[in-house]
């Protein structure tokens, strides 16, 4: 990423990697002052775990990892540590991976972070976007957000009866399901657009086995899991193997906000 005062630096392979960008294909993507970078950054991470191939562990685990932390910046559950985290994650794909994309998603990382710090520092304290008002108005609402059927799993009536409530207002047409088994029968007849699961219920099927078993139905595999959860995202993320984790679409944490909960489905349904 470049601001105005890189405006003259020419567009060479040599030059641009001095001011921690590359030249790549040659294409350029111009923002202004309205547009949140983190909802950019997601964009930028989706893309580049999307096309990692695998090969190598530290793109492989890597983008996913900048991806997920993104997406919790953004959707106003970030913690402090997680931009350290971020730039720790960049830097392990410097040097360690077989072809350029693994270093190249580190970039926009770095930049972000170097030119844009206050932006992941606003999102992380205040829970919200700098340019919200704009940058919710910017998104677009699709016929398919109109229109979508949204299963929410889990063994709290108040949390489902809330999500419903939340989502109902927004138009959108919501099931339920109280355990892991349940869910996935509603789930196979009912074929959802989205499904919010709670991680820890107290059936055997839980979120968590649930997410597998869809990823092992070919009807299922392909329907977006936002994963909602009581317990902190860091100890979240050292419960899960980063194999199983990727599986996961979005992730919020309890509470969650009527707000949060709806630009994160918004921007899962895009
Ligand atoms: S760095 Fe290249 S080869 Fe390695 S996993 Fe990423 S895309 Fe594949």
């Amino acid at each position: 990423m470049l601001t105005p005062e890189h405006l003259d630096v020419p567009m060479a392979f040599e030059t641009l990697p001095k001011v921690g960008s590359m030249l790549g294909t040659g294409a350029v993507i111009v923002i202004d002052e309205t547009v949140c970078i983190l909802k950019v950054l997601i964009h930028i991470a989706e893309f580049f775990a999307h096309e990692s191939c695998g090969r190598c562990a530290p793109c492989r685990i890597g983008t996913r990892i900048m991806k997920e932390i993104v997406e919790k910046i953004e959707s106003g559950n970030g913690e402090k540590e997680d931009i350290e985290i971020l730039i720790d994650t960049a830097n392990a794909l410097r040097g360690t991976t077989f072809c350029p994309l693994g270093e190249a998603s580190s970039n926009p990382i770095i930049s972000s972070i170097t030119h844009f710090r206050e932006e992941y520092e606003y999102h992380i304290n205040k829970n919200q976007c700098m340019v919200s008002e704009i940058c919710e108005e910017a998104i677009p609402v699709s016929s398919q957000e109109a229109s979508a059927k949204i299963l929410v799993v889990d063994d709290d009536p108040d949390f489902v009866e809330i999500t419903r409530l939340i989502l109902e207002s927004s138009n959108y047409e919501v099931i339920s399901a109280s355990d892991g088994s349940e869910g996935l029968d509603v789930a196979r007849r009912e074929k959802p657009d989205l499904v919010i699961l709670d991680v820890m219920m107290s059936s055997i099927l839980d979120g968590l086995n649930m997410s597998w078993k869809m990823q092992e139905d070919k009807y299922l595999k392909d329907i977006p899991i936002l994963m909602v959860t009581s317990i902190a995202h860091t100890d979240y993320a050292a419960l899960f193997p980063m194999d199983q984790y990727i599986h996961i679409d979005g992730f919020i944490s309890k509470p969650v906000s009527p707000d949060k909960l709806l630009s994160t489905i918004r921007r899962m349904l895009i």
